[in-house]
């Protein structure tokens, strides 16, 4: 049987970064990856013609361990287009057209009103359970909404806003998720909103993963899907797909909350990891790529949070290699069942209701939340899953460490929180194995 300091499972961000660190730290360690590629929720894929980011995209400099890991590999960043259009759903369903100045104003108060009380409610980011969260977590955005009294026109647009933001239903996501983002961003909307949907990485986030894993000592085996975890009084036995056994001192598992069930634990996973993947979390959406006939306008659009698509975005445009123009477009929406990936029609229909004027003649993306090595997208936290929970998934059980942008403190469910959460555990593995 082979023999490691640690085993870490899963090789994205927050697997990356822990392996990294302890094998810097001068341990021995191995990394099983279950897919047959690095990055996790970062998947640089070739669809429609392009390098398209399928999972995670945007990045900024107030995240700041995805800015330390920037730095450190000599990463770029490049502004996404800014849009000279804006269309949206009006309180009646009907689609709306007008400036992205005419659009902000729209949003302006209803956006600040929903996070007013962030001072108070969170007052360090880095701290998301400390503050009157403790007495506000059972709230969720739609309730924040309902208790706001905005006209018909700004709450449509407003909410449509947040349904963009959280990858789902407003009523099935914590007030919790806009606290953090808005937190973390020192109390400032409008800086949220850059730091969330802006700037993305040149060469991509196949680049900054391959510079990463290149830094990482010790082998990355992907194809190994790890199986079961078992504590023994030696340390713990890691078993594979493969039939593999490999005895650690530690392991730290890198799964989301939702997928940690397809790996059986022994002893049972603490209770807050069984609740909260009995549970899921809130996040339940898509992102998809679409090929539109010509060069269309810079744009972007809201839905109401019970369209299909309730983002979309012109991303770029080209000419294929019979001259003919086109716009290839982001959309995300909020219930990955709603689209069906298959149904051109479908999405036509979907892009209509609030986006007339574009003829779409390709549809690309992936499920992540019928992928069962993710089942999930970016982390939203249901009604009080935060202060109920996150203190707990956070701890490691005996020689079981928990590393994931599911149990970040500043940026949950972000690329910076994966960061944060592989810098957490590997400090804590150097500290107690030397
Ligand atoms: C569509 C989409 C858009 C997003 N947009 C953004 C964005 O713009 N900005 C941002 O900061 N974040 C964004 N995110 C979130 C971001 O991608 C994640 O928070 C982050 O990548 C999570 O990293 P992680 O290492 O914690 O988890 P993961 O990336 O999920 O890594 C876990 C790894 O474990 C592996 N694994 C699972 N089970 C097993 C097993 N049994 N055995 C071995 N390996 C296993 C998986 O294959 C995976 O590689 C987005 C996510 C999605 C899905």
């Amino acid at each position: 049987m082979q023999s490691v300091d640690v085993v870490v499972v899963g090789a994205g961000f927050a697997g990356l970064i822990t392996s990294r660190e302890l094998g810097r730290s001068g341990l021995e360690v191995v990394t099983l990856e279950a897919r047959d590629r690095i990055g996790g929720r970062t998947w640089t894929d070739h669809r429609l013609g392009h390098d398209l980011e399928m999972g995670a995209n945007w990045i900024h400099w107030v995240q700041p361990h995805v800015w330390a890991e920037m730095s450190r590999y000599d990463r770029e960043m490049v502004r996404s287009p800014a849009a000279e259009e804006a269309y949206w759903q009006g309180a009646d369903g009907t689609p709306r057209k007008g400036t992205l100045g005419e659009f902000m104003a729209l949003i302006d108060d209803g956006q600040q009103l929903v996070i007013d009380d962030v001072r108070t409610a969170m007052p360090r980011g880095p701290e998301p359970t400390v503050g009157e969260i403790q007495d506000l977590d059972h709230l969720s955005i739609q309730d924040r909404f309902d208790a706001l009294g905005l006209d018909p026109e700004a709450r449509a647009a407003n909410e449509s806003v947040w349904v963009g933001h959280v990858n789902a239903p407003l009523d099935q996501v914590g007030l919790s998720s806009a606290l953090r983002w808005v937190a973390a961003t020192g109390g400032h909307w409008q800086l949220m909103h850059e730091a969330s949907s802006t700037y993305r990485v040149v060469d991509g986030m196949r680049g900054f993963t391959d510079r990463i894993a290149a830094d990482v000592p010790g082998e990355i085996r992907l194809n190994t899907v790890v199986t079961a975890i078992t504590q023994t009084a030696d340390g713990v036995v890691v078993e594979t797909d493969g039939g593999e056994q490999i005895l650690a001192r530690r392991v730290v598992s890198t799964l989301p909350v939702n997928a940690i069930a397809g790996i059986r634990f022994t002893p049972d996973l603490p209770a807050a990891w069984q609740r909260q993947n009995a549970e899921t979390v809130a996040s339940q959406g898509t992102k998809v790529w679409l090929r539109a006939e010509g060069h269309l306008p810079r744009f972007f659009a809201y839905a109401n949070q019970d369209a299909p698509l309730s983002v979309l975005k012109a991303d770029f445009f080209c000419t294929d290699a019979d001259g003919n123009d086109y716009t290839i477009l982001v959309g995300f929406g909020p219930d990955h069942t709603r689209i069906d990936l298959d149904d051109l029609a479908g999405a036509q229909a979907a892009v209509d209701a609030f986006r007339p004027g574009i003829t779409i003649t390709q549809i690309e993306a992936h499920d992540w939340m019928t992928d069962p090595l993710s089942l999930t997208t970016w982390m939203t936290h249901r009604p009080g899953q935060l202060t109920r929970d996150l203190a707990e998934l956070q701890e490691p059980h005996g020689a079981v460490h928990f590393a994931t942008s599911d149990n970040a403190n500043l940026w949950g469910g972000f690329i910076d929180g994966a960061i944060e959460s592989g810098l957490r555990e590997s400090r804590r593995i150097i500290d107690a194995l030397g």
